[in-house]
């Protein structure tokens, strides 16, 4: 089979290598289309570096081509959607009900064989079955929105409040696109107009603060207070925006964290005291329950993530797709395999 290597930063080598054969619980998986995530550009690019050559890529969608021993909810050909972090069920995290932070994760794609390859393996209760309802563009994005499930249900916003999103990248898209069909009023910043435009046309409405940091802190707290904001997901995953998010937060609000920045981001602790703002973190999902909510929110029609795609690429040209990725305007490349 073939798979694409990550060799080095910014070197994607598709190379020749065996099948793997599924283990016992798991199943092997026929890839047919994978979504290029934020992650994977981050990857690519060097921000985080690993310590062997490996094939990345974890939002995959595919057909079971083999099912490994005492398998017995899977058979071969279901269309299946991949839930790539995989926790151990064992650490006190897990134990805790919490496996989305489980030290011992297994991440597909990371430090697991990943999806931008003809086959893959995985334990078969991480392989969703897909409807016959849900195309394969919609199916494809499944992972990215249980992100966005996962984050908008930590939050205690519900429908008919107002939230505020900071940053469409794909997450930030997604979560824009849930919380509007579901009867949430959305008010979005995002610099790049394309991006807004994919939401506006929704119901979301932009705010495009001027100035510098502490200006566009004023201009945004005012509007988000003055509507009743209740809470303020980040999801561009930049320091200043974090920062940004803590400083114009309006009082009694939550900040739902989905933006991994590694930089220093500020708050003002007698801010965020005083004015009872929660600060609360969102990573990944949780299993099974967010891809079980996914594939009923799509199944029922209530949302249609594939309107973030916007480019498609064959697994040879993954170099450029990745490169493509990395310049920031594509809202979703998917890999065909
Ligand atoms: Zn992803
Ligand atoms: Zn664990």
């Amino acid at each position: 089979m073939l798979g694409a290597f990550l060799e080095k930063p910014n070197q994607i080598r598709v190379k020749h290598l065996d099948k793997p054969e599924p283990k016992v619980g798991e199943v092997s998986i026929k890839l047919s289309k994978v979504g290029i995530c934020g992650s994977d550009v981050h990857l690519f690019k060097g921000h985080r570096i690993l310590d062997k050559p490996t094939i990345i890529g974890h939002e995959g969608l595919g057909y079971i081509d083999k099912i490994g021993e005492g398998v017995e909810d899977k058979k071969v050909g279901d269309r299946v959607v991949i839930e790539p972090n995989i926790p151990c069920r064992n650490c006190r995290y897990c134990m805790a009900g919490h496996g989305n932070i489980c030290i011992n994760k297994r991440v597909i794609g990371l430090n697991e064989a990943g999806a931008f390859a003809e086959y893959l393996t995985i334990p078969a209760d991480f392989a969703w079955q897909v409807p016959d309802t849900i195309s394969d563009e919609d199916a494809v994005c499944i992972e990215p929105t249980a992100v966005a499930v996962h984050a908008l249900f930590s939050s205690k916003a519900k429908p008919g409040d107002t939230i505020a999103v900071i940053g469409l990248g794909a997450i930030g898209l997604l979560l824009t696109h849930l919380a509007l069909c579901l009867g949430y009023r959305v008010f979005v910043t995002e610099p790049n107009q394309t991006k807004v435009k994919m939401v506006t046309d929704f119901g979301a409405v932009p705010i495009i603060p001027t100035g510098n940091a502490e200006q566009q802190a004023v201009i945004l707290s005012k509007i988000w207070e003055e509507n009743g904001v209740m809470a303020v997901f980040e999801c561009a995953g930049v320091a200043q925006t974090a920062s940004l998010a803590t400083a114009a937060a309006p009082r009694g609000s939550e900040i739902v964290l989905l933006g991994l920045s590694t930089d220093l981001a500020t708050f003002t602790p007698l801010k965020i005291a005083r004015e009872g703002i929660h600060i609360v973190p969102s990573i990944i999902y949780d299993h099974p329950t967010d891809f079980r909510r996914t594939l009923q929110l799509i199944h029922s029609k209530i949302i249609q993530p594939s309107f973030i795609i916007s480019q498609y690429a064959n697994l040879a040209d993954l170099q450029d797709a990745l490169t493509l990725a990395a310049e920031g305007n594509e809202s979703k490349i998917i890999i065909n395999i």
